[in-house]
């Protein structure tokens, strides 16, 4: 569904936001896409368990556990940060996840940073037996397959699709999808300059541009200024923004556009992935640091 953004742009530019966020109230729209023909491929290759990695308030673990749950697939997340494992219960990813039926492993940090390594994998597959692995985030040539099917013919009139960057699937599989005239804007939500070198691998045209001014600290980083607008864009749309992905994204468009970034009567579609499960675990950090927190009470 694309909802038309009731703000009045200047330059009769025109926004709409597809809302890729109301595919499911928990699980994150793009996450659902990416998990789409990895899980057709685990069922082929008759696999039983989905293994998966991922970091305390990850969208990617939350959709994992529940679509493992909804497909009959055992899930397992191996979680970065050992100190979690006896603080599910302040978590409601890990705790929404656990209850989805995922079995957590909590390793620590160094040991998080080898989950491409072989010997690392070789040593789960000991540990846990046979699995089908999905790489952290999601990522991977299936994942971007899933991904092309965001944009649909029915969107073909917008000159502008911009989206959130994560690891780059989403926005990959968005630009393997474009019409001839569309170009993609993407917003990393993190610092992150290699990820152009990411999404080359696998986009098949060159009609993109990666806008790295809109990361606010860097990933998983928010600032009053972010969570004011999510606060406000709540109340003039009505539509939640997530702070990690979404709201960065969308920040980054409006100055853009207040910048004269876009030429008049641009047509801008901004894919909203979702996310909004994170909100809780986000707001609990803030209230611990008392900063201003998410608020969509009307
Ligand atoms: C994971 C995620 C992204 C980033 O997607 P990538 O494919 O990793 O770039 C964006 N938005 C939300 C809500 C996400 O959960």
């Amino acid at each position: 569904m694309n909802q038309h953004l009731s703000i009045l742009f200047p330059n009769s530019i025109s926004v709409h936001m597809k809302r890729e966020d109301l595919i499911h109230p928990i699980v994150s729209g793009n996450k659902f896409r990416k998990l789409k023909y990895n899980l057709i491929q685990a069922k082929t290759e008759n696999q039983h368990t989905v293994l998966t990695f991922g970091g305390a308030f990850s969208n990617h673990i939350a959709a994992v556990a529940f679509a493992g749950k909804e497909q009959n697939f055992k899930t397992i997340g191996i979680i970065r940060g050992e100190e979690l494992k006896n603080k599910i219960s302040e978590n409601p990813t890990l705790q929404f996840a656990q209850d989805c039926g995922m079995q957590l492993e909590f390793v620590t940090r160094e040991a998080y940073r080898q989950k491409t390594e072989h010997g690392f994998l070789e040593n789960l597959r000991t540990k846990f037996g046979a699995f089908y692995l999905i790489p952290e985030g999601g990522t991977n040539e299936l994942a971007i397959k899933g991904c092309e099917e965001i944009l649909t013919i029915a969107d073909a009139a917008f000159d502008y699709i911009c989206c959130p960057i994560g690891t780059g699937g989403t926005i990959t599989g968005i630009i393997n999808s474009l019409l001839p005239h569309q170009k993609v804007l993407g917003f990393p939500a993190l610092k992150g300059e290699f990820l152009k070198d990411e999404i080359r691998i696998f986009a098949r045209n060159d009609k993109w541009e990666v806008i790295t001014e809109y990361h606010f600290g860097g990933y998983g980083k928010v600032t009053s200024e972010l969570i004011g607008f999510v606060n406000q864009f709540y109340k003039e749309n009505k539509i939640p923004l997530d702070p990690i992905y979404t709201a960065k994204m969308v920040f980054g468009v409006m100055d853009l556009i207040d910048k004269d970034y876009f030429r008049e009567k641009s047509k801008i579609l901004l894919i909203h992935t979702g996310g909004i499960q994170g909100i809780q675990g986000m707001n609990l950090k803030l209230k611990e640091k008392k900063l201003l927190t998410i608020n969509f009470d009307d």
